[in-house]
């Protein structure tokens, strides 16, 4: 499977200048070839294909004085820009003709240089390479220096350089990593993400966000009001921007990093892990929702998934709504209601639940029913009742990752 491998990169002045250049290119590409799409499609002309498109924003466009400058980068960056597009349409007709679940996608929208994150791509045929001193070799670029906190487990099929709003660069490497095995286990685990917690499992476990990140969320929410009370065009707000910027970039890393201990862990623990699709959970849509975990969920679930690929767990997603709060786990009862605030609640047959882990219950428990209809190799003979205790593996397997690195799903 492939995994994303990021490391921070040191570029001297001038290699910055040359990546400056390179993301204005990338981005004039892009938008051009985002204006005639436009344009063909409001004048009722037929959509401008991915194999024409190049030749007429790039192979064409650099023989005109107004872009003969394009040459000046690799051009494959410039294609990759118009792949980028490519794939942004792609997306985008897919949620418009209901190909594809989940919420409904924009149009592409033209990309600015006041954008937070500038990014280009190499991929092989622009034969990027690692030199024998460590450096990072990009055509028209240099030699760039990588801060390294852990070797790539194969040679990259494409390298990401990003620049974050903080200022900072990244290499993001995607590479194929051999699946590894862990020791099975007996637990499945069904996971519940709500408004009390961050995350709550069927095994009773409450996940909090640790408060290293719970401080700095403050700290930006703090720089966030400072910011918006400078005065336009100031010296100062310029640098309050900065300092947001910074924030901003901490908040993510130590989100990230929340991220990777806990479903690690969750991996670690559960042959089989079962969640909502955060597309159709209820709560996930709503803004309270999105104010309270700021979108982190979607990231926490994308790791959860490519761990179990990695690892050879299951990961199981119930892909319909339904009613996982209101359900009583025992006797599968449904209460009428389930107001936000209701925190514990006693069913009439007796039991006594804790809202967000007896939700966590019905997740696993719909997962599973899930999972016999559809799966041909399960064993399962569906009669046992979810809520086994976790049984943990000793910690001698080779964690998936190292602190102060960075990785995501492919
Ligand atoms: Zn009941």
């Amino acid at each position: 499977m492939r995994l994303r491998y990021n490391f921070r990169l040191s570029p001297t002045a001038g290699q910055r200048q040359a990546l400056a250049q390179a993301f204005g290119c990338a981005r004039v590409v892009f938008n051009d070839g985002l204006r005639l799409r436009q344009d063909a499609h409001a004048a009722g002309l037929p959509y401008i294909s991915d194999g024409d498109l190049p030749k007429r924003v790039i192979t064409e466009a650099k023989k005109t004085p107004e872009r003969s400058w394009l040459d000046e980068v690799s051009a494959v960056v410039l294609q990759q820009a118009l792949a980028d597009l490519n794939t942004a349409y792609r997306n985008f007709f897919a949620s418009v003709s209901g190909k594809r679940k989940g919420p409904k996608l924009a149009a592409p929208r033209f990309r600015s240089k006041k954008d937070n994150r500038q990014a280009i791509r190499f991929t092989k045929n622009a034969r990027f390479s690692i030199t024998a001193g460590g450096k990072l070799r990009l055509p028209k670029i240099g030699d760039v220096p990588v801060r390294w906190s852990r070797d790539l487990p194969s040679e990259p099929s494409s390298v990401t350089v990003v620049k974050d709003a903080a200022g900072r660069y990244f290499a993001s490497f995607v590479v194929e990593v051999v699946k590894q095995s862990l020791p099975p286990v007996e637990a499945e685990t069904g996971i519940d993400l709500g408004l009390g917690h961050f995350a709550v499992l069927s095994n009773g476990w409450k996940i909090d966000s640790p408060r290293v990140l719970r401080r700095a969320e403050k700290k930006l929410k703090r720089l966030q009001r400072a910011l918006s009370r400078k005065a336009k065009g100031s010296n100062n707000r310029a640098k309050a921007r900065k300092a947001v910027a910074r924030q901003h970039a901490k908040v993510a890393d130590a989100r990230r990093e929340f991220h990777h201990q806990e479903s690690t862990k969750i991996i670690r623990d559960s042959q089989t892990v079962i969640m909502e699709d955060l597309a159709v959970n209820g709560l996930a849509r709503t803004r309270l929702a999105k104010s309270v975990h700021d979108a982190g969920w979607s990231a926490f679930v994308d790791m959860l998934e490519y761990k179990a690929a990695l690892y050879g767990r299951t990961f199981h997603r119930i892909d319909r709504w339904f009613p996982s709060s209101k359900l009583c786990s025992a006797c599968g009862a449904r209460a009428e209601s389930m107001p936000l605030n209701v925190r514990e609640w006693t069913c009439p047959c007796g039991a006594v639940h804790d809202r967000d882990i007896n939700a966590a219950i019905n997740i696993l428990a719909a997962g599973w029913a899930e999972r016999l209809n559809t799966s041909h190799t399960s064993g399962r003979d569906g009669t046992r009742r979810p809520g086994g205790g976790p049984v943990r593996p000793p910690l001698a397997v080779a964690q998936p990752r190292e602190a102060g690195s960075r990785r995501c799903a492919a």
